[in-house]
């Protein structure tokens, strides 16, 4: 069997109450379905949350669904330590898409009119938002000189019934391909998949190199070619075993104002006027589940976290081979701040590994690079390496005036006082310095009777 939505929620099913629950009554899509996920959070529970009945639309929701990493190392089929080099091993072999013509996604086909956004139940999701979002769509454009196709994802702001805005962060592909089409004058088409297997977003999100590519990330994290059909009014294939497609247009000189919305920083963020798509048809299967993303906690970090994480471990890797393992904390928002640990061999090494990471991904303001005995996924032991191996004078390189994340409140732009995409970038290299300059050794019992001693043959209740 293919794998989509369906068969990750009967996954997520055999796990129980842990990964998924359900809730039977009815809920307003205006605020009280995510705040059912928030409540959740709120007392340390993270599950797959699936809504029978939602105001307004005959469609169930899913949220929630990438909210924990063993979620998506149930999704990967491994085990969570193994997960970031997991994503990254298959990451390095694409696997192409295969096209079909038998689709579950064109059960139902509705164009002109009939292809009325109002039909679906869109979430809004944190108090200040500007109104209702899309935003766990995979959206796929093509580049109009390479014709292949770039997937990411993306904020999509509901305006009326056929129109909804496209937020394009600076620095990724979406934003290069439409200033090309727009220098062209002509339209871009957008399709938006909304409802598949975790894989499809983990590879549209991941940092794969060039534009486009990502569908076949996708193939690789799923084990199995992404199945994908002709769109209706667009010239892009989409994914045929999705629940929904949204396709459209977007018009150049077209704008409408966007925002606000509550971003992975926890942030609200607007920027004033941007463009966005027409619609121009909806398909979708019989009985579709329209799966949604709970913005702004912990649903919005993990899945972009490990896509990250995965593409970095890769790609840093290409760069300086001994690197061992790539952490994005919690701490960063799952983007802002990178941990990497590395066999250090030569010195300016750790700082080669921070410039490639900084590289692939915009989003991360701080990387902090430790020697091979520090586990990054351990923060506390990271930040001891910083506090035992690092002196700021030597250790600390400032970038200023660099593409970064316009949704950072801090950001700015050329002229320092006015809001931007650009951030400082930090580089902290916490690694010891390479023989023959001494260092003392951890402190520590002996490590050959650590491992033999059994503590059962000691330890007694007092
Ligand atoms: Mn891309």
């Amino acid at each position: 069997m293919n794998k989509d939505l369906r068969s990750f929620l009967s996954q997520l099913a055999k796990m129980g109450d842990r990964e998924i629950v359900r809730v039977r009554r009815e809920v307003d899509p205006r605020f009280e379905l995510n705040t059912v996920v928030a409540k959740l959070e709120q007392e340390g529970k993270y599950p797959a949350v699936y809504f029978d009945k939602v105001k307004g639309s005959r469609i169930p929701v899913v949220t929630n669904l990438c909210s924990t990493y063993e979620k998506l190392a149930l999704a990967l089929d491994t085990k969570l330590e193994h997960l970031v080099e997991e994503h990254a091993a298959r990451e390095r072999h694409p696997v192409a898409t295969r096209t079909v013509s038998n689709a579950p996604v064109k059960d139902t086909i509705l164009t002109g009119e009939r292809a009325d956004l109002g039909i679906l139940p869109i979430p809004t999701h944190n108090a200040l938002d500007g109104g209702p979002y899309v935003c766990s769509g995979v959206g796929i454009v093509k580049d109009p000189e390479t014709g292949k196709q770039n997937a990411g994802v993306y904020r999509h702001m509901v305006y009326g019934p056929q129109t909804m805005g496209v937020y394009m962060v600076r620095a990724h592909h979406i934003f290069y391909l439409w200033r090309r089409y727009s220098e062209r004058q002509e339209e871009m088409a957008i399709a938006i998949a909304l409802g598949h297997h975790p894989a499809l977003m983990l590879g549209a999100i991941s940092r794969h190199p060039g534009a486009g590519g990502e569908l076949e990330v996708a193939g690789a994290l799923l084990g199995e070619p992404l199945e994908v059909v002709p769109g209706e009014t667009v010239d892009l294939l989409v994914p045929a075993a999705a629940e929904i497609i949204i396709e459209g247009k977007i018009i150049p000189g077209e704008m409408h104002e966007e925002g606000p919305f509550g971003e992975w920083p926890r942030y609200y963020t607007s920027f004033g006027p941007q463009p966005y798509m027409r619609v121009t048809a909806i398909t979708m299967r019989r009985d579709p589940i329209y799966q949604d993303l709970c913005a702004a906690h912990s649903d919005h970090l993990v899945v972009g976290g490990l896509a990250r994480m995965g593409s970095l471990l890769m790609r840093v890797r290409e760069v300086v081979p001994t690197v061992k393992a790539v952490n994005m904390p919690m701490s960063g928002g799952a983007r802002a701040h990178c941990y990497i640990s590395m066999k250090k061999q030569t010195e300016g090494e750790p700082k080669q590994a921070a410039f490639a990471a900084l590289t692939v991904e915009n989003d991360i303001k701080m990387v902090i690079v430790v020697d091979e005995d520090i586990n990054v996924f351990n923060e506390p032991e990271v930040l001891w390496a910083v506090a035992t191996r690092f002196e700021a004078d030597r250790d600390l390189i400032v970038m200023p005036n660099c593409q970064g994340i316009e949704l950072i409140p801090t950001a700015y732009g050329h002229n320092r006082n006015e809001h931007g995409n650009m951030n400082t970038k930090l580089i902290l290299d916490a690694t010891k310095p390479c023989p023959p300059v001494p260092f003392p050794e951890r402190a520590d019992v002996p490590q050959d009777l650590l491992r033999s001693l059994n503590l059962s043959d000691y330890v007694v209740p007092y």
